[in-house]
């Protein structure tokens, strides 16, 4: 008997029934506080150059290298709706957002080769995630499972708009991974969320950062009055 009920058992019901036709599967975790243009390419990028058959879209739950508290995952959910929702082949998967304690890469992608047997899994990530990849929980079991999917991402921590295509440094990175071709974009969910909590807030270039339905979601929901 198949069980109702929750999202992930309904998940799990519709990943089994596809899984013969899966062979290629796209994972695509991130806070998505808020999901940003950049997020968009990144996932448009994967599933064109990946010739991907799914891209799970995850938003983590806790995760356990972020400090700061995570907007809700209710809002973080129907944010990535508005933002990936139009994405054929898009799968929004709240499972990380439903596990109890630490969210780790390592147990979804264990949960995903379960629900696709035999498919090739590919973790889409930035190259800021590329060079702290060592520093992740079960990294190694990572490199197992999947491979990294990567796009270039401006240096960490570059504000200065002169620098602006200055990428990531990853020469010294010593684990193997596969780019993905996308134009670097100055934009992260830090810059967005205190630029929301500003007077000005949502000025009108904020359609250069985020869509105007995920812009109106945070105007309707006040989210990120407080910057951290
Ligand atoms: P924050 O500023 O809160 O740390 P973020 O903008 O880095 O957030 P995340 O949700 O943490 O966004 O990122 C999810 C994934 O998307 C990560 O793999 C990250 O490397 C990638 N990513 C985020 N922004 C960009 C960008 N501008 N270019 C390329 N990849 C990006």
């Amino acid at each position: 008997m198949i069980a109702s009920g929750t999202a992930s058992q309904t998940l799990g019901t519709a990943a089994e029934q596809c899984a013969p036709f899966t062979h290629r599967v796209g994972v695509f975790g991130g806070a998505f506080d808020p999901p940003h243009l950049a997020h968009r390419e990144l996932a448009e990028a994967a599933l064109e150059q990946l010739g991907l058959d799914v891209l799970h879209i995850l938003p983590t739950g806790q995760a356990w290298h972020k400090s700061r508290p995570l907007t809700s995952a209710e809002h973080r959910l129907a944010m990535c709706e508005l933002a990936f929702g139009d994405l054929l082949k898009m799968r929004l998967d709240p499972r990380e957002t439903l596990r109890e304690g630490p969210s780790f890469t390592a147990d979804t992608l264990m949960e995903l080769a379960d629900e696709y047997p035999g498919a090739e899994l590919y973790l889409v990530i930035g190259t800021d995630q590329l060079l702290a990849f060592k520093t992740w929980q079960r990294w190694a079991e990572v490199l197992e499972l999947a491979t990294l999917a990567v796009a270039q991402r401006p240096h960490p921590g570059q504000a200065d708009p002169q620098n602006f295509a200055a990428a990531a440094d990853i020469s010294g990175v010593d684990v193997p991974f596969v780019t993905l071709v996308m134009p670097l974009h100055n934009i992260s969910a830090t810059a967005i969320r205190a630029r929301a909590s500003t007077a000005n807030g949502l000025g009108p270039d904020f359609d250069r950062l985020v869509s105007n339905d995920v812009a109106s979601y945070i105007s309707t929901h006040s989210l990120y009055q407080d910057p951290t």
